[in-house]
């Protein structure tokens, strides 16, 4: 099963891919986590990217599509994967459509979990984030059974420099004009689906499982 997630910055995309991947097992590939490692072990990539996330802003597609296009060509993608946080613009979409195509094969669901602007900043200032494993929490509604502390791994929970306010809104002003017209690619390919994203995060994985069967 080959899925992409859409919705804006925060809308819960990574907490319900990572829900997927664990019920359907297969891998959670998310680009956000890939390029944070990069950053947090120094690599040219990493240098890179975080000149353009702490901006709000998207990295360029040239170094975000080989990356992902040789990710999914790995052995563990085989029987699928979850996509998070890619495709962001039309031509990343359009680059793994063509990377698809050359083995024969296409995208089964984009689901697009919809949460309007106004829960998004809450949401965004009360995650706090592990960026040893990258598992996620949120202060209220998802917190980790000791303050500050991850669950899975023990180690710091932080607030994503990019999850600050002044930033949050620079990224969804980005996410409204370059990755919200996917939406529109992904309906007019058939396999757009969208669920409810302002729903407890059970009930939101429960219509997801009821759309991938
Ligand atoms: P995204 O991957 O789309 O950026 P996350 O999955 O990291 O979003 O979720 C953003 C924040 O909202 C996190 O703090 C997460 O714990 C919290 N969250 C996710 N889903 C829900 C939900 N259904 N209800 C309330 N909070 C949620
Ligand atoms: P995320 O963890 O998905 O919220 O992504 C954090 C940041 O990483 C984004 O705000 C972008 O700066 C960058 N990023 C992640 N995925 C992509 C992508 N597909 N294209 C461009 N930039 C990305």
């Amino acid at each position: 099963m080959k899925i992409i997630m859409l919705g804006a910055p925060g809308a819960g995309k990574g907490t319900q891919a990572k829900q997927i991947a664990g019920k359907y097992s297969i891998p959670h590939i998310s680009t956000g986590d890939i390029f944070r490692a990069n950053i947090k072990n120094g690599t040219e990539l990493g240098k890179k990217a975080k000149e353009y996330m702490d901006q709000g802003l998207l990295v360029p597609d040239e170094l975000t599509c080989d990356l992902v296009v040789d990710r999914i060509g790995q052995d563990d993608c085989k029987n699928g994967f979850v996509l998070d946080g890619f495709p962001r613009t039309i031509p990343q979409a359009e680059a793994l459509t063509d990377a698809l195509n050359k083995l024969g094969e296409s995208m089964d669901f984009a689901i697009d979990v919809d949460v309007p602007d106004e829960n998004i900043v809450k949401r965004m200032s009360g995650r706090r984030a592990c960026l040893d494993c990258g598992a996620t929490y949120h202060i209220v509604s998802i917190p980790p059974k000791k303050e500050g502390i991850c669950d899975v791994c023990g180690s710091e929970l932080v607030l994503r420099d990019d999850d600050k306010p002044e930033t949050v809104q620079k990224r969804l002003d980005v996410y409204h004009e370059q990755t919200q017209p996917l939406i529109d690619y992904y309906k007019k390919q058939g396999i757009l689906k969208s669920v409810d994203g302002t729903q407890a995060m059970e009930d939101v994985f429960a219509n997801i499982v009821e759309i991938l069967g």
